[in-house]
């Protein structure tokens, strides 16, 4: 994970680069640091904790600064705990570096430079980058950079500065993503357009085994064979706004507010006479008929998605789906076979576990369709065919509109394979596409009525454990529900298939235990009251969420929450909302920091 930042042009570069790293803050907030040329030499500050509690206070202190360039990085600790001296950028008297990623064989370079009399003050993996690179340095960074390199196992994005070679900032990446921004008489390299887009919103994809040379003139590219590259630049398609709260109190709520507008913008342009359309991706009919097995690979959120889909392909597709976590996908040796579809799923594009597992796919040469939400991606580069989520950039570390417009094309997929294989006429596909358009105005409708979450949320706020229960779809949702409390509030929780709950786990209800049933599927509902029933004679204080003509029920819970009425199964899209802002206004009121919880990071860039 974490975010990196670069600066080279004429503007005093600290404020540009703290801006930048606020940005990017949603990435890790273990540290952060920024390193800048100070006449020959490198001024470096960095601080444990969160850029305002850590470094900002240091660097009011020693203001200002004349330096007009630099770079900087907020960590997501993996080599050492957080702490100052953990914290990038990292380096010795000649060079300094911000890396994002690990180095795999950092003790074998460890050991190699304290050999050649190096020692160590930090424990971290980047260290030893440094140390190598300051080992190697000929005065000439480049050959010194593809020379470290040769060396170096591992995922990194790096951004090198050497003392001697002043307002120049050398960038270069392997598995961890990077861009170079350009600004007139001014140049940025940032790990996403975000930490940039206040500047420019002009970029270069910097793509793996490139290394960049950046002035405030414009960059130079070369390979590790200092081939010259030239390459394409890109335009970032929002604007600033899309990175500010905008008026909310965090990003996770105005994501949440903008779910039906990152629907129309992602399912509309995918329907064509009233069909799902997968051509901007070469995905026949003829192709879908021909695979044996489908896959379904995510991590976290994007896999509950899958999950989602899951069910309604088979349901409607009468099509076999397997889902995976990525990161045990990729070492449980799977059965994969160039008749298979796997279909990766990942907000960021980067998540490293389903980029291995892509890359293990089409290495076993299955397709592979990647859904992924940021443009340009690894994942999106890396796989067959590519569709992208229209949400705009999601910032809050617990995922929400991203899982919602995840969701939202499982149904498009199930559609067309339920088409393309017959199980489904082009009047039920139509109607059923007709009614998925409805779904955003009842996303809406969710959102409006979040009162009623709030209630819920104050039942939760003193609880020490609870539990998700439902069937089918609902348990889907259930893992969904149960992920956002856990994540954002630290209150312990599980989610449990409600008919599974009697062969073990019903054993942890206690007098007064919250159990949040999700019961949305008219087939299932009786079974899933049942065991509602089994919960509350053995304690527990249950609130339901189902659709609104179910009122009939209100009797046998705590607590009910009604969903405006829609096809049982669209059900996961509307009933998501009531869970996310449970989530929200249970860790508000826990007064957790609902954008940054604890020990987490967007963009999961580390296996
Ligand atoms: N492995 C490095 C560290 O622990 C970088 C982690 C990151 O990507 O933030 O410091």
């Amino acid at each position: 994970m974490c975010g990196i930042v670069g600066y080279v042009g004429a503007k005093k570069c600290t404020d540009i680069l703290i801006n930048g790293l606020k940005k990017l803050e949603y990435r890790g907030y273990d540290s952060a640091g920024i390193a800048m040329f100070e006449g020959n030499k490198i001024k470096t500050i960095k601080a444990k904790g969160k850029i305002s509690e850590g470094l900002i206070p240091k660097v009011n202190e020693q203001h200002p600064f004349a330096a007009v360039s630099g770079i900087g990085h907020t960590r997501w600790a993996t080599h050492g705990e957080p702490s100052d001296k953990n914290s990038h950028p990292i380096g010795t008297d000649r060079v300094s570096i911000v890396h994002n990623g690990i180095i795999e064989n950092y003790r074998e370079i460890k050991n190699y430079l304290l050999e050649q009399g190096y020692s160590f003050e930090s424990e971290t993996d980047t260290e030893t980058v440094a140390k190598l690179l300051d080992k190697n340095y000929n005065g000439d960074p480049i050959d010194t950079i593809i020379k470290t390199l040769s060396h170096i196992e591992g995922a990194y994005a790096l951004g090198i500065m050497f003392a001697d070679h002043k307002d120049h900032i050398f960038a270069v990446r392997k598995e961890s993503p990077l861009i170079v921004g350009k600004g007139s008489g001014e140049m940025f390299i940032a790990s996403d357009v975000t930490a940039i887009i206040e500047y420019t919103k002009e970029y270069y994809l910097l793509e793996k085994d490139e290394i960049a040379e950046i002035t405030k003139d414009g960059v130079v590219f070369c390979d590790l064979e200092r081939n010259k590259i030239t390459k394409e630049l890109q335009i970032a398609d929002w604007d600033i706004s899309a990175a500010e709260k905008g008026g909310y109190d965090h990003f996770m709520l105005k994501e949440i507010h903008e779910q039906p507008d990152a629907l129309i913008k992602t399912i509309k342009p995918r329907i064509k006479d009233g069909m799902p359309d997968f051509s901007e991706c070469g995905l026949t009919d003829e192709k879908i008929r021909s695979y044996h097995n489908i896959y379904i690979v995510g991590c976290g959120s994007a896999m509950h998605a899958g999950v989602v889909g899951k069910y309604i392909t088979e349901s409607i597709a009468r099509t076999p789906v397997i889902v995976d976590m990525a990161s045990e996908f990729r070492y449980r040796n799977p059965l994969l076979t160039e008749k298979d579809l796997v279909v990766v799923i990942s907000q960021s594009g980067e998540t490293a576990d389903t980029l291995e597992a892509l890359k293990l796919s089409n290495k076993a040469g299955a397709d592979t369709l990647a859904i992924v939400n940021v443009v340009g991606s690894s994942i999106a580069r890396e796989a067959k065919m590519v569709m992208y989520t229209l949400a705009g950039p999601e910032i809050s570390v617990c995922s929400t509109k991203a899982y919602m417009v995840q969701t939202a094309f499982m149904y498009l997929l199930a559609l067309r394979i339920a088409y393309a294989k017959g199980t489904i006429t082009h009047i039920e596909i139509k109607q059923l596409v007709g009614e998925l358009l409805e779904i955003p105005n009842k996303v809406q409708m969710c959102i409006e009525n979040y009162e009623q979450y709030k209630n819920v949320a104050l039942r939760l706020i003193n609880t020490e454990s609870l539990l998700y229960i439902g069937r089918g779809l609902d348990y889907a949702l259930s893992m969904e529900g149960s992920l956002k409390l856990k994540e954002i509030s630290y209150i312990h929780s599980e989610s449990y298939a409600a008919g599974e709950l009697k062969h073990g786990t019903i054993s942890l209800i206690y007098e007064g235990m919250p159990v949040i049933a999700v019961a949305t599927q008219h087939d299932l509902l009786e079974k899933t009251l049942s065991n509602v029933k089994e919960v509350k004679s053995r304690g527990a204080k249950v609130i339901l969420i189902c659709s609104e003509g179910m009122q009939d029920i209100k009797d046998e819970v705590d607590h009910i929450v009604y969903l405006p009425k829609a096809r049982d199964m669209f059900m996961p899209l509307t009933a998501v909302v009531p869970l996310q802002l449970i989530a929200y206004y249970t860790a508000v009121y826990r007064n957790c920091d609902v954008d940054h919880p604890r020990n987490l990071a967007k963009s999961v860039t580390v296996e």
